[in-house]
């Protein structure tokens, strides 16, 4: 691809960005759907001069990670009503509107359960009570899903399940909760402590759906003990790739090349371990 007077140009800020496989993912895509635009990582602690730049430079789109999901709210021009009940926007659209937030964390989670299962009307425990828990939560209480709490902290845990309207455990008693589907949205099992699993071996049984938002490792150790009990395991990386697909949407209004942007990722992932 020639960068010319043309290029459009998106990006991801945050701090840091340095771990951020975004870049890989959407410069694959641009790349692969012959767009003449090219994404790159910008990390700041200075979320309002960022929005400023993106305005003065045109700057088409952008994907927000830690620390500026909330923080960037109040400063934007609108945002999609499920980004501001789930309070994170994790995706800007520069356009005639000004610029929009959504979130696209929520989308990705629901497309990679629903590649797998049918999930209205079933009971789901939730592990953490973070972002992301936040944002599965919503929109899984949207679809008809019967949902639990599960926190390390009790008052984060409890103030989660109080704005989902469901019942919290505290982590030792996850046990208790007949879940037909686990989703674990903690950063535990990840690189580099990836030999740590938050959910004990015996509260695994085999008719159970075990979906781990975390993607490097792709395989966490919570999947892989899962597997091994007989449940049905999802990984992270459909979600991060999904997450992605629907930010390519609204940027660009074409359907993204979901293959071709798994394999790039992966091809990074495996390098890495
Ligand atoms: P966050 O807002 O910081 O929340 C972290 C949650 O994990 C909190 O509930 C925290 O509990 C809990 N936690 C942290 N360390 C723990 C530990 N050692 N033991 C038990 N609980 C622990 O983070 P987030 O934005 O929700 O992200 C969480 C993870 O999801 C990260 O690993 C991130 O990479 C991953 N993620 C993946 C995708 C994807 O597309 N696959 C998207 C978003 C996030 P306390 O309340 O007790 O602190």
């Amino acid at each position: 691809m020639i960068i010319d007077q043309h290029t459009a140009l998106y990006g991801v800020v945050g701090y840091p960005v340095g771990h951020s496989l975004s870049p890989v993912m959407h410069n694959t895509v641009f790349s692969a759907s012959g767009l003449n635009a090219v994404y790159l990582a910008f990390e700041t602690k200075d979320i309002g001069g960022c929005l400023e730049g993106m305005k003065a430079l045109g700057i088409r789109g952008m994907s927000v990670t830690i620390p500026h999901k909330s923080a960037v709210i109040p400063l934007l021009d609108d945002v999609d009503d499920l980004a501001k009940k789930i309070g994170a926007v994790n995706t800007i659209v520069n356009d005639d509107n000004g610029l929009v937030g959504y979130n696209t964390d929520a989308f990705g989670a629901l497309r990679a359960l629903e590649d797998k299962i049918e999930i209205s009307g079933i009971t789901c425990l939730i592990i953490g009570a973070g972002g992301a828990a936040r944002a599965i939560g919503f929109i899984m209480k949207e679809r008809g899903v019967h949902l639990c709490i599960a926190n390390r902290s009790d008052h984060k845990g409890e103030a989660l399940a109080r704005s989902l309207k469901c019942p919290f455990v505290p982590l030792k008693d996850m046990g208790e909760i007949h879940a037909e589907l686990i989703i674990q949205t903690t950063p535990v099992g990840m690189y580099p402590r990836d030999g740590h699993c938050i959910v004990p071996k015996e509260v695994l049984k085999k008719e159970m759906v075990v979906m781990d938002i975390v993607y490097n490792p792709i395989e966490t150790k919570l999947l892989t003990l899962a597997r091994t009990q007989g449940c049905l395991t999802i990984d992270g990386l459909q979600m991060f790739i999904h997450q992605g697909a629907e930010q390519f949407r609204l940027w660009t209004g074409l359907e993204a090349p979901v293959t071709t942007m798994t394999k790039a990722v992966e091809k990074v992932l495996k390098k890495s371990a």
